[in-house]
């Protein structure tokens, strides 16, 4: 068959075999009802997605708001993100913030670039949580679409612990959150009036997925933060704020557009509960933190 473009192997070829009967090797559920992986510890060969994802030459961008008290949490982020974030990648950081004097220039490596974008500061902390979706959104069209391949969101309280790689990259990504893994989706802090756009009947939901981690293809990102924005402005309409704010949003959509990938509570631990030991890796954690001051 000439002209034809030969078959290119991925470089390693040697891995341990994929066995078909095997016992699970993660005691959490690998695959959701919808067929999404569901990303953790011992689902996946680190090495061989490496080599398949190193030739895409891919740029991966992250969004982290800091406003206000939060920018003191930007050096510990970003400092763990350049020791674990999607090493061997290209990286373009989006810090937006109402005090860009406030963030520190983190040395990072090759290939890896922090832009600081302002932003005004609101006056109530729930107001700054809901305005990171239309804020998204705007940044991608402007700007990110040109610039990533695949966007995460994430919350700045937080601090890389183990490598995350490109086993998290996904067309759309949610993160379960660590509160609720283990929970009747009846108890799930899903907004309940039906006033509000982000409304969830008993009866629906799969995870309770955290507000504080989500991301995909920058251009499904695009969508879905944009979906999530016009929920939250048809509450303000009518003077409602949901339950969680953009959380519950968020969640809302995530029923009628389900993730393609979903990342295990490794991805959203939170610092103040104990590792169980269904969890063997945590990779991204929130810090103890004074809330109460941060948001004064
Ligand atoms: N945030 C901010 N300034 C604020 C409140 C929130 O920059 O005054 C941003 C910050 O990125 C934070 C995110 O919004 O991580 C979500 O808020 P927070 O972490 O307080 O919510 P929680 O994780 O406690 O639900
Ligand atoms: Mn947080």
């Amino acid at each position: 068959y000439q002209g034809e473009k030969p078959f290119r192997p991925v470089a390693r070829s040697q891995y341990p075999q994929p066995k078909l009967l095997e016992q699970r090797p993660t005691e959490l559920l690998t695959l959701t009802p919808w067929l999404a992986p569901i990303v953790s510890e011992g689902t996946f060969d680190p090495e061989l997605l490496q080599d398949m994802y190193q030739p895409l030459n891919l740029t991966i961008g992250v969004t982290a708001f800091a406003v206000g008290r939060y920018t003191g949490f930007v050096r510990h982020f970003l400092e763990s993100a350049e020791r674990f974030f999607m090493h061997g990648y290209r990286v373009c950081y989006y810090v937006f913030t109402d005090d860009p004097a406030a963030i520190p220039r983190v040395p990072l490596g090759a290939g890896r670039q922090l832009s600081v974008i302002p932003v005004q500061k609101h006056a109530r902390w729930e107001e700054v949580s809901t305005r990171r979706m239309e804020t998204i959104s705007q940044h991608i069209a402007r700007r990110a679409h040109r610039e990533v391949d695949y966007l995460f969101c994430l919350d700045v309280d937080m601090v890389f612990r183990n490598p995350w790689g490109p086993e998290t990259l996904g067309d759309l990504v949610a993160a379960i959150h660590p509160g609720y893994y283990a929970v009747p989706r009846r108890l799930f802090p899903y907004e309940r009036r039906p006033v509000s756009a982000a409304f969830v009947a008993d009866g629906e939901g799969d995870f309770y997925y955290g507000g504080a981690v989500f991301g995909g293809r920058v251009a499904r990102v695009y969508e879905f933060a944009r979906g999530c924005h016009m929920g939250i402005l048809a509450d303000k309409a009518n003077g409602v704020m949901a339950a969680w704010q953009e959380e519950s949003h968020l969640n809302r959509r995530f029923i009628s557009h389900k993730p393609s990938k979903v990342l295990s509570p490794e991805y959203l631990w939170d610092d103040r509960k104990p590792q169980p030991p269904s969890l063997k890796l945590i990779r991204f954690s929130t810090l103890d933190k004074d809330t109460a001051w941060l948001r004064s």
